[in-house]
């Protein structure tokens, strides 16, 4: 499986995207992280710690980028260039509940929270991607304040690709 020659007209790679087509687009930097080419970003371009935490036909999940999220924050995103849950099909929406039906409780065994917030805004990129928030409990902040805090929550590569391990490992015990 791999992606059309279409998005990728270098030919330089055929990466495992699984089956096509998910309508990538050059100009999408999640279509372009998902097929492994640069984005220009550098939160986007880092290693994400710990690989992907779940793979499945039509959905990934991986963890938040570093420098902007506390360990064990994930983002669920769609392989297809959709925008929202109005433009899945019958499958996608079927995986995408399936995914957060064990992802939330892995998410929240591993971190220790009560609860996990979600986040969805795709004003960065116009392609679906949910950011699963575990809600630590410290300090005061709640809600939108807890979300918006600045300087944002930050974690290191292990802490975060520890806690991938471990949310993995409860995500396919569920
Ligand atoms: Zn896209």
């Amino acid at each position: 499986m791999s992606c059309s020659s279409e998005q990728n007209p270098s030919g330089k790679r055929q990466a495992e995207v699984g089956p096509p087509p998910y309508y990538h687009r050059s100009d999408c930097n999640i279509c372009r992280k998902q097929d492994d080419l640069k984005t220009g970003s550098e939160l986007l371009d880092a290693p994400r710690p710990g690989g992907y935490i779940v793979e499945r036909e039509l959905f990934l999940v991986e963890h938040a980028p570093l420098q902007e999220s506390s360990a064990g924050t994930v983002i669920v995103e769609s392989r297809r260039h959709l925008l929202d849950c109005g433009e899945m099909n019958p499958d996608e929406l079927a995986e995408f509940g399936s995914i957060l039906h064990g992802l939330v409780p892995a998410v929240k065994a591993a971190t220790g929270v009560q609860r996990v917030y979600f986040l969805a805004l795709m004003e960065r990129a116009p392609h679906f991607h949910l950011w699963l928030v575990p809600k630590r409990n410290e300090g005061e902040l709640r809600g939108l304040a807890y979300l918006a805090q600045q300087p944002p929550l930050t974690t290191s590569y292990s802490a975060a690709e520890e806690m991938s391990r471990q949310i993995r490992e409860h995500f396919e015990q569920f």
